[in-house]
């Protein structure tokens, strides 16, 4: 076995698979050393890829050349576009996953890359050499690398809670890691652990189907890759079903409040507010019995299905009561109990924005150790973390998203400037550009970005080419008149396009508030004998329709970034007798490398920023 590499990575989660699939893609030397017993970008909870917010993260993943869109489009067997009632802008794709084949394609993907060597060992340290770093794993195994990323997940010291029943493990049926501390002593970890659950699985044979609503697979949604003919499906193609809990359903998990680890002191790790185990949902919401409960086949050939919407770590004999209340569910039976696990968590406030950790240089983190909980913030981080190990290997500048044209962007930025006290989820609400963070115009937005790698591949080559269409559409769009003439009027008539008193422009056509922009184009652009890729027509119809909303908040946001994106010196800040000492601590922490890095701080004072902003050059 090779026993020297460029790059190692700790994990084969969904974070450490795109740091070693991309960190290959720039020729270097790269080991991926993963636990034995847990598959390769494994899915240990909801098998779906995308949704609100994460959907335009796997395209910008795969914009860069990631690996997440192009194992979701092999594996999905459901599609959804979510939001569609509300507007174009805020929609997002969430594929369900066959997620026995969405291991197998990935662990398929990776094993054929001929510079990337896989090693199926647990590691049980990590130290610091003269020329970078030495892995050393439980079989003893010694690994060296230049450059490390850990993406070890929701193992490090992990414990499984199941009502009264505790055992370590990182996640079911998966030996846990040693803790944070021990694997690198150097490291700052959080003070308060996190903790996440996952409800348990029934079996397909006992549910009764024709009690519940199905959900079809939407044909019109798209793919993830971008260079898959959008609507072509790998996978043959189920429905999801709904379902509900109710007044019994609640009744018993509060009745069981004092069994329930999470309400008696048990597990003493935070949990994300944002994904709520069903008895956080009894006793957040006192006043309301029902909530949705999505049935989710977890693959084609398996006979798991997911309930999701009842996370839970009540002990088993409530699990099974409260499960068999649930319209459908009277004849459940429980496969895997649902539980808990309680990790370590790194401190982020110490990473850069290269996900490297600050005080280390060449040592990287990335997923859900950085206390992010989900499969695509944990991809996101580990694209960037594998591609910034990459460039520092190379001698390279490191990549850098903006929070403006990226989710990814907002995300690392959220991660680095604040110490975290929760698990982190990505949401469009944390975006303050979300009418241009959309899923339709990622190539757009992060072709400087895949650029910036100088990796010339089949993808460049694409997207080189959807943008040149897109410039052209542009230019058609911005050129064309109709004008007011008797064939118009009748044209725009058969077409409900509204009325036409005076000459329009196609863009005004475009933005009329009652015109589907997109069909509009695709039916104009063919009447004009003209031919475009539909994604293209796509990206161009939204953008022009919501170009006057954009705009504006381009210049608002121009307004309010021009100072943001000022860098600063926090060594001299630290330093600085005009600045409280409590703000002096808090900039030591974080090391903010821009003004606006310094505003989004919490406990910075208004008078420190005043200071700061009056010094900027
Ligand atoms: C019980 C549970 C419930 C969850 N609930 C949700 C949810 O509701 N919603 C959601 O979006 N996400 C949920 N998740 C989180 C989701 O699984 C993660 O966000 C995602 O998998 C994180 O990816 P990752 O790559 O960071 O880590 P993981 O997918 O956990 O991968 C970590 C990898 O590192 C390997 N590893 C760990 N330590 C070592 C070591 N010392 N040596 C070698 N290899 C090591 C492991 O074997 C594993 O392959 C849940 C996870 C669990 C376990």
């Amino acid at each position: 076995m090779k026993k020297n590499f460029d790059i190692i990575i700790i994990g084969g989660g969904h974070a450490g698979s795109e740091a070693a699939w991309i960190s290959s893609q720039f020729g270097l030397n790269v080991g991926l050393v993963s636990s034995p017993n847990a598959g390769l970008v494994s899915a240990p909870c909801n098998p779906a890829i995308g949704g609100v917010g994460k959907g335009q993260v796997v395209r910008e993943i795969d914009a860069l050349g990631g690996l997440m869109g192009i194992v979701a489009d092999k594996a999905g067997i459901q599609y959804r576009t979510l939001n569609e009632s509300k507007g174009f802008a805020v929609q997002s794709t969430r594929v369900q996953v066959d997620k026995e084949l969405y291991t197998k394609t990935a662990e398929e993907l990776l094993s054929a890359v001929p510079n990337l060597t896989i090693v199926r060992e647990m590691v049980r340290s990590v130290d610091k050499t003269e020329n970078g770093f030495q892995v050393v794993t439980e079989i003893g195994s010694i690994l060296e690398a230049k450059k490390i990323v850990v993406t070890t997940g929701t193992f490090l010291n992990g414990k499984l809670h199941t009502g009264e029943e505790q055992r370590a493990g990182g996640r079911v049926e998966c030996k846990e890691s040693v803790g944070l501390n021990q694997l690198f002593k150097e490291i700052q970890t959080l003070p308060n652990r996190f903790k996440t659950g996952t409800p348990p699985r029934l079996d397909r044979k006992t549910i009764d189907f024709s009690q519940l609503e199905p959900q079809e697979s939407d044909s019109t949604t798209r793919n993830f890759h971008s260079m898959n003919s959008p609507f072509s499906r790998a996978a043959k193609q189920v429905s999801c079903y709904l379902t509900k809990t109710n007044s019994q359903t609640l009744g018993i998990i509060r009745a069981n409040k004092e069994r329930s680890p999470i309400f008696n002191g048990q597990i003493k790790g935070i949990g994300p507010r944002y994904c709520p185990s069903i008895e956080d949902k009894a006793f957040r919401y006192t006043e309301k019995d029902v909530h949705h409960v999505f049935i989710e086949p977890e693959g084609l050939d398996i006979d798991s299905i997911y309930p999701n919407g009842v996370s839970t770590s009540l002990p088993k004999d409530v699990q099974e009561s409260f499960i068999r209340t649930i319209k459908g569910l009277e004849n459940a039976k429980i496969l895997v109990h649902g539980y808990a696990v309680e990790y370590d968590v790194v401190d982020t406030s110490q990473l850069n924005r290269a996900m490297e950790y600050s005080s280390i240089p060449g040592l990287y983190f990335a997923g859900q150790v950085c206390g992010t909980s989900g499969y695509e913030e944990a991809a996101g981080q580990g694209i960037i973390a594998g591609i910034n190990a990459s460039l520092a290997v190379l001698g390279r500048e490191p990549l850098i998203l903006d929070r403006n044209n990226s989710y990814i962007g907002v995300m690392i930025e959220d991660l680095v400037t604040n110490k975290r006290d929760e698990p982190y989820r990505l949401f469009t609400a944390r975006s303050e550009n979300r009418l241009y963070v959309r899923e339709d115009n990622t190539i757009s937005r992060m072709r400087k970005y895949r650029r910036a790698l100088e990796l010339q591949s089949e993808l460049d080559e694409y997207q080189e080419t959807f943008l040149e269409q897109v410039e052209l559409l542009e230019n058609l769009v911005a050129n064309t008149m109709y004008y007011a003439t008797k064939e118009n009027r009748e044209y725009f008539a058969e077409k409900n396009y509204g009325p036409i008193e005076n000459n329009i422009s196609f863009k005004e056509l475009l933005k009329r508030p009652d015109n589907n922009p997109i069909s509009v184009l695709e039916v104009e652009t063919k009447r004009l004998g003209v031919l475009f890729d539909l994604d293209v027509i796509r990206t161009v119809a939204i953008s022009t329709k919501y170009e006057g909303y954009i705009d504006r908040a381009v210049v608002e946001t121009e307004r309010i970034n021009r100072l943001g994106r000022k860098r600063i010196n926090w060594e001299s800040l630290a330093d600085s007798r005009n600045i409280s000492y409590e703000c002096k601590l808090r900039i030591k922490q974080i090391r903010p490398e821009t003004f606006g890095q310094l505003q989004r701080i919490e406990g910075i004072r208004p008078a420190t920023l005043a200071y700061v902003a009056g010094n900027l050059v």
